[in-house]
């Protein structure tokens, strides 16, 4: 690979989005974001400091008021209208994620922006439908139950799917009739505001949607503001405990997206084919940068050596390289800290009795340390305790580890801090059905993978998470619940 430039790769310095225009910030304060393919800097960023944090909620009451008091068909056809544009404007925010993030023009194309999209519609397609209940109580009177939105709720977004984080949070927030101010990752400040200007473009009503820039501090202070109701993180578990912990001072609500190690378990009599099919993505997708990705594979014994050895031939044919060439799979980590934190684990892989079968260390070739290269890596032979097969790494390592029986598979698999996700292949459909029954985890596949339609809810069992975003349900996280009952007889004295 030779060293690259992107037309986009300079950018003008960015600010914050509040009530439908760019704000100059007051604080003083920059940061950068950089491409990770080259590590050169796309921008400066404008860190929003307490003026501006403050301007977001005024901004986003107004917004609240006015986006709440329109009809749910009204706020529906806005919402369809932003997604209509997203979708016409898929290759040019596919290429600026990529510069953002790193990862490859081939996923960023078909899944960030759209998938994104896909959840947009699905809530655009519900927001009319929400509704509450009645009870009748015969001669004595009825109630009513409105679900109404709770106002200013605020999402903090992660790195790793920048534009589809914003698009998962809002699109529910504002399909439930709140408002939004949205904190993108430092890591990846781009997309966000872009989605604020496309949703100004299809109507939204200033306000209801704002994007703070900032790091964690400015999380901080958006966390601690008394006039927002509630906080949605996607990010990492240290970081869910510290929100959930701060959100208690002023009793917000709070839901909760956070990491995984997730199992896949192999049983002998599966379709080895399909089961590799899933595990390959399933663990490099968006170079290992996946939340929910199956990071643990358990093979039973019989079929160990042959499952092995096709993963690994398919694991040696991902292209990994320059994003913006469209035959590139991989692209580069996204940060140095990342890409310190992945090498630092795969150094702790070799140096354990783990069997290494691909990849496991930096790339010595010149081009590649010119980003955030890390190459695919398999690790064979695994035991439970080893550090890499505990802990999330959040980069492309698969820890490939053997069993014998489901009873043992199923506590190892289980014996672990966080349930996001899981996954069962055999062709037995007692054995699949027990299994994902005793899996903990909020998302379990039979023989497949990441199949994550916008009408299925979303989130973690255990330290992966509270709450779920996608499907109906998640319209709980997004309103409350008011009780008005009327009486239809006297009152009779108490006393
Ligand atoms: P992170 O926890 O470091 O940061 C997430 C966000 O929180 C960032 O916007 C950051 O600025 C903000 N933040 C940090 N400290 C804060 C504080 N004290 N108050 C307010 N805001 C604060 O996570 P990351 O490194 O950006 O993302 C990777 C993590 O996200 C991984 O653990 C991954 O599993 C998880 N993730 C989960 C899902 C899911 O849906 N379950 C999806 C994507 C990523």
């Amino acid at each position: 690979m030779t060293a690259y430039f992107h037309p986009l790769s300079k950018l003008a310095r960015q600010k914050s989005y509040i009530d439908g225009q760019y704000i100059d910030s007051t604080s003083g304060e920059v940061f950068e974001t950089l491409h990770p393919g080259n590590k050169s800097q796309i921008c400066e960023v404008e860190v929003a400091g307490e003026n501006e944090v403050n301007l977001a909620v005024e901004s986003a009451l107004r917004g609240f008021e006015e986006w709440s008091g329109i009809s749910a068909s009204a706020r529906s056809k806005i919402l369809f209208k932003a997604a209509h544009i997203l979708t016409q404007r898929n290759q040019e925010l596919a290429e600026l994620e990529t510069l953002d993030t790193g990862k490859s023009v081939s996923e960023t194309t078909v899944t960030d922006i759209l998938s994104g999209v896909e959840v947009l519609e699905f809530y655009a397609g519900l927001a009319p439908t929400i509704g509450g209940d009645h009870l009748d109580f015969p001669g004595e009177g009825h109630a009513i139950m409105k679900r109404e939105p709770l106002g200013v709720c605020l999402g903090i977004g992660a790195w790793n799917y920048p534009i589809q984080i914003a698009l998962w949070k809002s699109s529910l927030a504002l399909a439930c009739g709140n408002s939004m101010i949205f904190k993108p990752s430092e890591y990846t400040p781009l997309t966000a505001l872009k989605l604020a200007e496309i949703y100004s473009q299809a109507g939204l009503p200033d306000g209801v949607f704002n994007v703070i820039q900032g790091g964690s501090a400015t999380g901080k202070l958006l966390v601690d503001h008394p006039l927002i109701n509630k906080v949605s993180l996607t990010g990492s578990v240290g970081t869910g405990k510290k929100i959930m912990a701060q959100a208690a001072g002023s009793l917000k609500k709070v839901t909760l997206e956070l990491g995984g190690k997730s199992p896949i378990l192999v049983f002998n009599d599966a379709n080895i084919e399909n089961a590799v099919n899933a595990i390959v993505p399933a663990n490099f997708y968006s170079t290992g940068q996946v939340c929910s990705n199956g990071t643990r594979v358990f093979v039973q014994k019989g079929i160990y050596a042959e499952l092995l050895s096709a993963l690994e031939e398919q694991t040696k044919r991902i292209i990994v390289g320059n994003p913006f060439n469209e035959n590139t799979d991989m692209g580069p980590l996204v940060s140095q800290m990342q890409y310190d934190k992945v090498i630092a684990y795969m150094d702790d892989a070799r140096a354990s009795k783990a069997r290494l079968i691909c990849g496991g260390k930096a790339y010595s070739d010149e081009s590649m340390s010119a980003g955030y290269f890390v190459p695919p890596t398999i690790l064979a032979d695994c035991t439970d305790d080893m550090k890499f097969v505990r802990e999330e790494v959040f980069g492309p390592l698969m820890s490939v580890l053997s069993f014998n029986d489901e009873d043992e598979v199923l506590e190892r698999a289980n014996s672990s801090e966080f349930g996001l996700a899981g996954a069962v292949f055999t062709q037995d459909l007692t054995r699949a059905n027990r299994v994902a029954n005793a899996l903990q985890a909020g998302s379990v596949w039979i023989n497949n993978y990441h199949i994550l339609p916008a009408s299925v809810p979303f989130g973690g069992y255990k330290a992966s998470g509270i709450g779920r975003e996608n499907g109906k349900s998640a319209i709980e996280h997004y309103t409350q619940i008011k009780m008005i009952y009327t009486s239809l007889s006297d009152i009779e004295p108490c006393y």
